[in-house]
């Protein structure tokens, strides 16, 4: 039987992954209740997710995978990617707030080891989420050319401009967030990273409402927001490095948790279309068809957590890890399209087909487009001759 809490570690990641699943076969109580609720709104997911986060950070077993000046037990990116599985295996979820953890955590502790130790218990136990200022309204795909300015003023800067499509935005305790600090032109040579905490005075929060009625992501306007100059996350002008590093963990990490819960939610489909009694060769094919898409996307993100565990540089191939999730989310939701049939149009959709069908369609943008994924692998992973458009000059 498992111990309900660790207090030392780490374990090894076998006798981890054994003993967490121990322990998750036990499901009373709060545990058992979390695996069986539906939640009514976003916000009831995201706290559903920091209940489950403190609850296993209590046990230990969300310790693990951490270092210990930041609360945790020791251990690596392995021990994280095992325990999202074992969650999505016993039927649980990943909490919302473990998609910004996994983004944003890495680059906090490699360039701001002060800021994570302070900082990085309460996101890590489930007190609060972060969110991720880098889009804006005219930087997308060209990060490079965002216009939020940072100006020294005091010790510290003032921050004004506009961040859109940041998840959870409006419910995060902080914002990771870059910002211009060289001049107007500077492009990526004049970015810096800073950590603001979201009750700034001069920082408004506006909801976006996603196509399936989800309010998931947010604007956030920054008003001559005072931020001290402690909250800068590596060098003034190296935000480019911060958030090439924390790219890598973007794209994959998150790719890691999110084939776990692939692979549930198809299990869950099967169950549905068997219930339905539409379970025919046909819907075999279209299942395997996705569970194929799903297994590419594990076995890919395997390699890419096993490089980055061992202090490797993925780099730009995390992008292929990024394009397979894309594939893999939208052949999942494709299949539960086909095979629910009229239960997926016209159903009071308690289940979530249709919400989390509408969310697929965001895999191939959300990180970053599919289109820019594929021509970083071109340019900078394959070293394929540049695209010629007709006027022969490069696309
Ligand atoms: C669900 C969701 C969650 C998100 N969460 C966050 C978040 O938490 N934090 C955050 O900062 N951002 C977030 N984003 C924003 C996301 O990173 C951007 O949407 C993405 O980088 C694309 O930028 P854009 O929307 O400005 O599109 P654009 O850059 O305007 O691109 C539009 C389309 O044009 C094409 N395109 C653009 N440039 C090129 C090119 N160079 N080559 C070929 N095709 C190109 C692509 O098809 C692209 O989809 C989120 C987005 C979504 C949908």
């Amino acid at each position: 039987m498992a111990p309900d809490t660790i207090t030392t570690g780490p374990l090894s990641l076998e006798d981890y992954r054994l003993a967490f699943r121990a322990r998750l076969r036990l499901q009373r109580g709060r545990l058992e209740e979390l695996r069986s609720v539906t939640p009514s709104d976003h916000e009831e997911t995201l706290a559903l997710g920091l209940e489950l986060t403190q609850l296993m950070w209590r046990e230990g077993w969300k310790r693990h995978g951490w270092p210990e000046d930041v609360g945790g037990l020791g251990g690596g990116l392995r021990h994280r990617a095992v325990y999202y599985d074992e969650l999505c295996n016993a039927g649980l979820f990943v909490p919302e707030s473990d998609n910004g953890l996994e983004t944003l955590a890495p680059a906090l502790l490699r360039f701001a080891p002060e800021l994570a130790r302070e900082l990085l218990p309460p996101l890590l136990s489930g007190q609060e989420a972060w969110g991720q200022c880098f889009s804006e309204p005219d930087a997308g795909s060209d990060l490079a050319g965002l216009r939020t300015r940072a100006v020294a003023a005091g010790d510290g800067y003032a921050v004004s401009g506009q961040k859109t499509w940041t998840s959870n935005g409006h419910l995060s305790a902080r914002l990771f967030t870059l910002a211009r600090t060289g001049a107007r032109d500077s492009r990526r040579h004049g970015i810096s990273a800073l950590l603001i905490d979201s009750d700034s005075p001069g920082i408004s929060r506006r909801a976006l409402t996603f196509a399936s009625g989800e309010p998931e992501l947010c604007e956030v306007f920054f008003d001559d927001v005072r931020v001290p100059r402690s909250r800068l996350i590596g060098e003034e002008n190296g935000g480019w490095d911060v958030s090439s590093y924390l790219l890598q963990f973007e794209r994959s990490m998150y790719a890691a948790q999110r084939q776990a819960w692939l692979f549930s939610t198809l299990r869950a489909l099967a169950a549905d279309v068997a219930a339905l009694d539409q379970a025919d060769a046909c819907a075999a094919e279209v299942v395997g068809k996705a569970w194929t898409a799903v297994a590419s996307l594990r076995a890919r993100t395997i390699t890419t957590v096993r490089r980055l565990d061992a202090g490797e540089a993925v780099g730009p191939e995390a992008s292929a890890d990024k394009l397979l999730l894309g594939v893999a989310e939208q052949a999942v939701f494709d299949a539960a399209r086909q095979l629910l049939g009229a239960a997926f149009l016209f159903d009071d959709d308690s289940a979530g087909w249709r919400s989390k069908w509408w969310y697929s369609r965001a895999a191939t943008v959300y990180g970053g487009a599919a289109e820019v994924q594929r021509t970083i692998l071109a340019d900078r992973v394959l070293g394929l001759p540049p695209e010629v458009g007709r006027s022969g000059k490069r696309a």
